[in-house]
């Protein structure tokens, strides 16, 4: 039964998508069978991941409103055990399409439950709000990995996302917690970041990674070339972080 991840921040830009493809791909990489799902209308995963918009005739918008079989949506990448649930911008229209929906907080849920048994793991790359897509992926999860980017005011936000967090754990899904809090686009060469990393420990202690994002140009270049950072470039600092990223989930398995 694969395990289910969010990767949520309702921030943009703090690392959210970077973090979903390069850590299933290192997942997929020590040999674990991945999945990536794209619920950010942006589609910057589903592009990072190099699917061509000109490629993908149905996807998560269709599952979701539509009733789609997932199965019939899913991509697979140039890397071995590592598949995508594309999006594309007719998403953007899913929040209020589902406002009127029964049981519309659950629609994802039961769109995965014949594909958990073939993936050991599926992340979804939430957008950048606390809307009916992300209170979707929050309902099928096990867990929320949530990116912090080392910057003034990183907390700032968090609690309504702790807040979507507990209402979730109330009313749909008991079980969900949080998977870890990864401190993203760290730069050693100012003070600032290591203030940040103190502030975010303290408030979440033993829930933060070990392993730190450094601020990597190549992890900025690689969606550009539709290939994780361990393809694009296995020796940059970017893709060592990575790795080290997804021993420790594994390590928390
Ligand atoms: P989000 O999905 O939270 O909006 P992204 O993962 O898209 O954030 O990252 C925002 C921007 O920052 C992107 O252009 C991405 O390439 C870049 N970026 C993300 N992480 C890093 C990093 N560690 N070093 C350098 N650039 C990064
Ligand atoms: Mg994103």
């Amino acid at each position: 039964m694969a395990r289910i991840i969010s990767v949520a921040n309702q921030k943009g830009g703090v690392g959210k998508t970077t973090t979903t493809v390069n850590l299933g791909a290192c997942l997929a990489y020590y040999g674990k069978r991945v999945l990536i799902i794209d619920i950010d209308a942006q589609g910057n995963a589903t592009s990072g991941m190099g699917i061509r918009k000109s490629d993908v005739s149905k996807d998560i918008y269709d599952v979701l409103v539509n009733e789609e079989p997932v199965d019939n949506v899913i991509h697979q990448t140039t890397r071995e055990n590592l598949d995508v649930v594309p999006a594309t911008i007719q998403l953007a229209g899913a929040e209020i399409e589902l406002t009127p929906m029964m049981a519309r907080e659950s629609r994802l849920k039961t769109a995965l439950k014949d594909i958990r048994e073939e993936y050991d793991y599926i992340l979804i790359d939430c957008p950048p709000s606390l809307g009916h897509l992300t209170i979707n992926a929050f309902t099928v999860s096990d867990s929320i990995l949530i990116p912090v980017q080392c910057e003034y005011y990183a907390l700032e936000g968090l609690s309504q996302l702790l807040n979507t967090i507990r209402l979730v754990q109330k009313h749909f899904n008991p079980d969900l917690r949080i998977e870890g809090v990864l401190l993203t686009m760290y730069d050693a060469r100012t003070n600032l970041g290591s203030e940040v990393v103190e502030e975010v420990r303290k408030y979440f202690r033993e829930r933060v990674y070990d392993t730190i994002i450094p601020r990597n140009v190549r992890l900025s270049e690689a969606p550009s070339h539709g290939l994780p950072i361990i393809d694009y470039d296995p020796r940059s600092r970017g893709a060592e972080t990575y790795l080290a990223l997804a021993k420790e989930v594994l390590a928390h398995e």
